[in-house]
């Protein structure tokens, strides 16, 4: 994994390493599009990236724009840093997010206290610049008539 300074704050923060397979994934976000691979002969939406269909086995896909739109399937709150990176990020939501259109993507909850953070929410992509080659998808709560409409489970 390469290492930039690429917070305005001057922190260290490590950034994604795009290889030539994952590049698509990492850039799209520059454009503002979450882009997972679309396999070509069955349709399967499959994450995490991959050289071949986990389900009919085709290495032929195409790299599709996601409609960005999930829910919190599952979360938990960091308290701790585990790396000296994330220390001024303390307290932080990972989550399962499950996107409408199937993949689970681990990644975080960001723009909302943790406490607020619920099982089911609906969220929309977020877009982290990391380094001019990546940007990291992250989630936030969605609060449009939409979600309304398509809210899960809250506890
Ligand atoms: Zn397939």
């Amino acid at each position: 994994m390469s290492v930039e300074a690429a917070t305005e704050t001057g922190e260290f923060q490590p950034s994604p390493a795009p290889t030539e397979l994952t590049e698509p994934f990492w850039t799209g976000g520059l454009s503002g599009e979450l882009r997972l691979q679309r396999c070509a002969d069955c349709g399967h939406v499959r994450y995490p990236v991959s050289t071949i269909c986990p389900r009919c086995l085709s290495p032929e896909a195409t790299w599709s724009a996601m409609s960005g739109r999930g829910i919190v399937q599952s979360y938990i709150v960091f308290e701790r840093a585990y790396h000296e990176a994330w220390a001024s990020q303390v307290p932080y939501v990972v989550a399962l997010i499950e996107l409408a259109e199937g993949p689970v993507l681990i990644s975080n909850v960001v723009g909302v206290e943790p406490s607020a953070v619920r099982v089911g929410q609906p969220v929309s992509v977020v877009f982290e610049r990391r380094s001019a080659t990546a940007a990291l998808p992250q989630f936030a709560p969605r609060t449009d008539a939409t979600a309304a409409v398509e809210g899960g489970t809250e506890r």
